[in-house]
């Protein structure tokens, strides 16, 4: 069984601080008169500051995913929980945290603007990694590593046999983010939630529950690093607007499940028409709904595009994606016009 030494990992100022205790906090439950929180009275049910524990959502979440409600963290898109882990636990001008090599770009703009150091291990060309590799970037300065997967822009699920031994052999926290499992024929790491103390799974509302409008994003790990979450974010983070919309869209679940076997079927055909075109080299394997696909000339194929009004994102720049675009698995109508588009580029 792992164990962590938490206090030593958290930076002392956040350890030792004692959290806002917002009028929520000190009261919640039922009555018939609130006079504790300098609210207006008028414009009913706007006027009351929302559940900063969310616990509604965070009870019909905790059944769906299979977790306790109090290792939920709710936050205005992964972009938060993305950058509270490293206001938690990395001290700026200190210590540091790993990632691969091309992945999201949220991890290194997080660590930049905390001043925290941001290490890049590149993936191999299959887009995989060694556990081995990664640690051997980690020194004792180390406090987190990120994990994606599947993996933006490269759209593999890496290696969960890797990512298994990264957890059980780095003293410090793996952040494995999970946004597009709900595409994935993976299953998620919450299953190993309880085994693994120094695991943080990220999910988010905005690719499979198709709601990127509401920013919610979800962080999963044990009880204690949720209490650290709870202890730095805003105490009303998630607006009373975003906490309705999502419990009603939890209850329409089949309805979700249904989109996203539209959105796999169509990656399934977008798959195989972008194969037959000229100006497409290599379609690389996806686990999630886009597709990273490498071009004759990626500059050219990306402005041939944007001139017909269809935008895709321009990956050329980044490691291994030598003139790859990703294309985002869009609806059939959308679909038949980029291959109808493409097969116009010479
Ligand atoms: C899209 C995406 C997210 C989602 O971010 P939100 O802030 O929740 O919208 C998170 N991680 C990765 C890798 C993504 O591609």
């Amino acid at each position: 069984m792992k164990t962590i030494d938490l206090e030593q990992l958290v930076r002392k100022n956040i350890w030792a601080m004692k959290p806002y205790s917002s009028a929520r906090d000190e009261f919640h439950g039922e009555a018939s008169v609130f006079l504790d929180a300098n609210e207006n009275p008028f414009n009913t049910p706007y006027d009351r500051y929302p559940d900063p524990k969310q616990w509604a959502l965070k009870e019909l979440l905790a059944t769906q995913k299979g977790v306790r409600k109090e290792q939920i963290m709710l936050g205005n898109g992964s972009d938060e929980p993305i950058d509270l882990v490293i206001r938690i636990f990395c001290e700026p001008g200190k210590d540091n945290v790993v990632a691969l090599d091309p992945t999201y770009g949220m991890y290194k703009v997080a660590a930049q603007t905390n001043n925290v150091e941001y290490r890049e291990v590149p993936l191999n060309e299959k887009f995989d990694f060694e556990s081995s590799e990664l640690l051997k970037a980690c020194d004792k300065n180390t406090k987190l590593i990120f994990l994606c997967s599947p993996n933006n822009p490269s759209g593999n699920s890496l290696n969960e046999s890797e990512i298994i031994k990264t957890i059980e052999q780095f003293n410090g926290i793996v952040i494995v983010d999970e946004a597009y499992i709900d595409f994935s024929t993976r299953t998620s790491l919450l299953k190993d939630l309880n085994k693994y103390p120094n695991l943080v799974v990220l999910q988010t509302f905005s690719k499979a529950w198709a709601s990127a409008a509401i920013r919610l994003g979800m962080a999963f790990s044990s009880v204690d690093i949720i209490n650290l979450f709870n202890k730095v974010k805003y105490p009303y983070n998630i607006n009373v607007l975003t906490q309705k919309y999502a419990l009603n869209i939890l209850n329409d679940y089949p309805k979700i499940k249904n989109w996203i076997a539209m959105i796999l079927k169509e990656r399934d055909l977008l798959i195989k028409d972008l194969n037959k075109l000229v100006c497409i080299e290599k379609v690389y394997p996806s686990d999630a709904n886009f597709l990273l696909v490498r071009t004759k000339d990626a500059d050219k194929t990306y402005q041939f595009l944007v001139d017909r009004g269809i935008i895709v994102r321009n990956r050329n720049n980044a490691t291994l994606c030598n003139n790859c675009i990703r294309i985002t698995v869009g609806t059939k109508a959308e679909n038949q016009m980029l291959v109808e588009t493409l097969k116009m580029l010479k």
